[in-house]
């Protein structure tokens, strides 16, 4: 009888309330469920576990990346045309679809930070992807540092953040990889998605101007490769093999420059072209974008 009692008198609602959950993009309660999800890393899956199976449902992922270079799901003229390719490949993790439009202005013009750290879950999907390309079982052995690409002062003003850091910021935290602003915006673009092929091409020309933080990286990098030296040299002299590279130290060259959106790789180039021309040889500059246009 008692327990009859208690059953009638229990708050039922409080009871369904706490079994839901709420989407961080479309808000609705829901009961979660397993999705399968494209990313093998706890956090980030943890992060896209807290869609809705409907906003789940509606990324378009990029699970078979056809262009070798930009890592575009379809043939891509943008990557054939281009006389000279300053990243050595790039990845994106969906299509720049009405979708995916929708949520990054949510996330860029209206503040909803909620949407961070799905964002950011998301672009793990292309760089755990990118790494398994380079024959690497984490992101965190391939590469040495990561970057975004900057806003110019006056676009940060108005923003308040740059989206790029930030969604960079989050995945070089899970990843255990170091992440350093070294890129300057010196000039301000308009609105790249107006814009033809060829203005794109002429407009990004000397936007950016490398960050003087690339000094410590460089000298970072001389301590580095000293460091490999003065362990092969031991390890030749104890008969040991000498380290592989990917073990520690941490090798410095492989570079992730970060964007939101890729269109045409203009932009992607450019930052590689005078990150390559301030780091010198020994570097190498790959793109990882949240989505592809
Ligand atoms: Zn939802
Ligand atoms: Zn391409």
């Amino acid at each position: 009888m008692r327990l009859l009692h208690r059953l009638r008198t229990m708050d039922w609602s409080r009871w369904l309330r706490a079994e839901l959950a709420h989407c961080p993009v479309c808000g609705r309660a829901f009961r979660p469920v397993a999705v399968p999800l494209p990313v093998a890393s706890g956090q980030p899956r943890r992060e896209l576990g807290a869609l809705c199976p409907d906003c789940a449902d509606r990324i378009p992922w990029i699970l078979a990346p056809l262009c070798k270079v930009c890592g575009r799901p379809e043939r891509c003229e943008d990557c054939r045309r281009r006389r000279e390719t300053h990243f050595v490949v790039s990845r994106s993790a969906v299509r720049y679809d009405g979708t995916m439009r929708e949520w990054l202005a949510l996330y860029k013009y209206r503040g909803a930070e909620r949407l961070e750290p799905v964002l950011a879950a998301m672009l793990a999907h292309a760089l755990e992807r990118m790494a398994a390309e380079l024959g690497f079982d984490e992101p965190g052995k391939a590469f040495g540092m990561m970057t975004a690409v900057p806003l110019s002062d006056e676009r940060l003003a108005e923003r308040g953040f740059n989206q790029a850091e930030r969604l960079a910021r989050r995945l070089a935290g899970w990843y255990g990889i170091p992440f350093a602003p070294l890129l300057r915006r010196i000039r301000h673009t308009d609105k790249m998605s107006f814009k033809s092929r060829s203005e794109r091409l002429t407009d990004v020309r000397g936007i950016f101007s490398p960050d003087p933080l690339i000094a410590a990286v460089l000298v970072r990098r001389s301590h580095s490769v000293a460091a490999c030296a003065r362990q092969s040299l031991s390890a030749a002299g104890s008969g040991r093999r000498p380290p592989v590279s990917g073990n520690s130290p941490r090798p410095l060259y492989r570079i992730l420059i970060v964007d939101d959106v890729y269109t045409t790789g203009s932009t992607m180039n450019e930052a590689s072209r005078i990150l390559k021309g301030a780091l010198g040889a020994g570097f190498e500059l790959f793109g990882l974008t949240w989505a592809r246009s």
